[in-house]
């Protein structure tokens, strides 16, 4: 996020009109000073989703959903922040600033997708003169019209069809070695990283082809996939085959369904199932439980039968627990032995497919199956030994209902309560607000939440500062605020969480900002510079207080004397 300069980022907020942004796709109704919809981030009757285009930004008193124009973009068109933020600076004419942009966009990743670009029209121009590949794709059902959509090709045979062909002058060969289509022997020699394969070109999120699988004709060869190498553009880890066009087919992605193999995801997607992604010759990484997830709130995994399936399953597992909020659920399905969903949908059809993902097994029988393998549930020892297993997975699930549900039944299966024990996460929560306990509390949270209402408050005062050395809770954050504002005179509301997005006070700042202060801006200005006031006079107060303690134990000298003249002065001063 620090990649882009805040300055830009407020700009850009500052020049996007947050109701233009959500009123193109969601209906809104005008409301007084806001506006309302039903939530398009839950289901729900009654209108509790609401946009403050004073605030510039957007929050649902239903399911908490809250934001900027730039984070609704990522929830709504399902962007990376990089992503949204190109798209609405595009829509207000701004240019992203170059040198801060992320590697996707500098200059000479710009000719490496080129070169990638140049590859994928090669290979799939040679698919259409190799009768043995198109034959391939015939014999496992593969249509025109899916090959088009998946860009498939073919990579020749020999060592330098593609770099012939492309390779023509220093500069191209060197960029395509460097987004990994060439190998290079022990002499030096460059040569065809793909040859005599079946190539599918793997594509970013915005349809970019920036790698390729390449899968052998004949089984006799090997290996029988090959993936590009990790190069500036493709990671594998945060990759998944098939979401880019998952996402052209689906206005709305009820589910994401994860296989291994790119046969796959063609072969579900070509009977119907236009749902299927692939993880890229990996295990689930915790990056594809984020992608998975902010795509999809139902995500099915599918392994293979045998053990090393199973241990698959477990990898996906542990990655997604830790992204295991609610509203999101994660199943898994376990194939026939010599089966896999290229086989079984062609055998059973996209009914059959569907009706084995119906049956799949939940996240919260799987957990707890497998850990009660080789565990012995009747004996005190096992059910020791369960619990011991569990406590540290279930420490990692958000907190929210389903991680209550996996506790209470680990203490069914055990009698162990599994809270308390295990790590509690330090972060507030958005259902536990920090007390409100003492009234010198409440001044420093009444000063911040008026300055996330209105946060020009801050040029109001006068840059003294004295209150932020006053020992409170708050205290540091409020100063900051302040200087924030005082820094850049037009930061929103919107702006200012976005600034703090990251930070784990967000949670409380969102919270804030979303109330509706009684009574008008006027008197909240009024509001504001008597708590700065009281907060000044508590400050003098715990000066005095410290000079007090100090004469007790050890005596004041003169310079204290003199300071402590001036704050008794001060202090009776109206
Ligand atoms: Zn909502």
């Amino acid at each position: 996020m620090a990649r882009i300069p805040d300055a830009f980022i407020d700009d850009l907020l500052a020049r996007t009109d947050i109701v233009e942004v959500i009123g193109t796709r969601v209906p809104l109704k005008r409301q007084g000073r806001e506006y309302s919809a039903r939530c398009p981030f839950h289901d729900e009757r009654s209108p509790s989703f609401t946009v403050s285009p004073i605030k510039q930004f957007y929050h649902c008193f239903g399911c908490g959903a809250h934001g900027t124009a730039i984070s609704f973009m990522m929830n709504y068109d399902r962007l990376e922040f990089l992503d949204a933020v190109d798209e609405l600076a595009k829509r207000v004419g701004m240019e992203v600033p170059r040198d801060t942009q992320q590697r996707n966009v500098n200059p000479d990743s710009i000719d490496q997708y080129a070169a990638l670009e140049a590859a994928n029209t090669f290979f799939r121009r040679q698919l259409g003169t190799s009768e043995k590949a198109l034959e391939y794709f015939a014999r496992r059902g593969v249509d025109a019209d899916t090959q088009t959509r998946f860009g498939l090709g073919y990579a020749p045979d020999g060592f330098s069809a593609l770099r012939d062909s492309l390779g023509t002058d220093e500069r191209r060969m060197k960029l395509l070695e460097r987004v990994g289509l060439f190998s290079r022997n022990d002499k030096g020699h460059v040569y065809d990283k793909f040859r005599d394969r079946v190539m599918f070109p793997i594509h970013d999120r915005r349809g970019r082809t920036i790698a390729f699988g390449g899968r052998v004709l004949d089984p006799e060869d090997s290996p029988k996939y090959l993936n590009s190498p990790e190069t500036p553009l493709f990671h594998k880890g945060r990759e998944l085959y098939g979401l880019w066009q998952v996402r052209q087919a689906n206005s709305k992605i009820e589910r994401l369904i994860v296989v291994e193999g790119y046969m796959d995801v063609i072969a579900l997607f070509q009977h119907g199932i236009q749902q299927a992604v692939a993880t890229l010759g990996t295990a689930t990484t915790p990056e594809h439980a984020e992608l998975l997830f902010r795509n999809a709130p139902d995500v099915y995994f599918c392994f293979d039968g045998d053990n090393a399936g199973r241990r698959a399953a477990g990898k996906a597992m542990e990655s997604v627990l830790p992204r295991m909020k609610d509203g999101r659920q994660a199943f898994f399905l376990f194939l026939p032995e010599g089966e896999d969903p290229d086989s079984l949908v062609r055998h059973e059809g996209a009914s059959g497919f569907d009706l084995r993902l119906q049956h799949a097994t939940p996240l919260s029988q799987f957990f707890y199956d497998e850990l009660a393998k080789d565990v012995n549930l009747s004996t005190l020892d096992g059910k020791a030994r369960m619990a011991e297993r569990a406590k540290p997975l279930l420490a990692q699930i958000p907190d929210g209902a389903f991680g209550d549900l996996m506790r209470q039944r680990l203490t069914e299966l055990t009698g162990v309560g599994a809270r308390g024990e295990a790590p509690v996460q330090t972060q507030p929560s958005r259902t536990r607000p920090p007390p409100v306990s003492t009234q010198k509390r409440s001044l420093v949270r009444s000063a911040i939440g008026l300055l996330l209402q209105q946060p020009a408050l801050a040029l109001a005062l006068e840059p003294t500062d004295t209150f932020s050395v006053l020992r409170q809770p708050g205290v540091p954050l409020l100063a900051e605020l302040i200087s924030l504002v005082r820094e850049r005179p037009d930061i929103t509301t919107g702006a200012l969480l976005e600034y703090f997005a990251e930070r784990e006070e967000a949670p409380a700042l969102q919270k804030l900002a979303s109330q509706n202060l009684p009574g008008e801006a006027e008197k909240w200005r009024d509001e504001f510079l008597d708590a700065m006031a009281q907060l000044e006079k508590q400050t003098l107060q715990q000066r005095i207080d410290e000079l007090q303690a100090k004469q007790r134990e050890a005596g004041l000298d003169d310079e204290d004397k003199v300071e402590m003249r001036a704050l008794l002065l001060r202090r009776l001063a109206p």
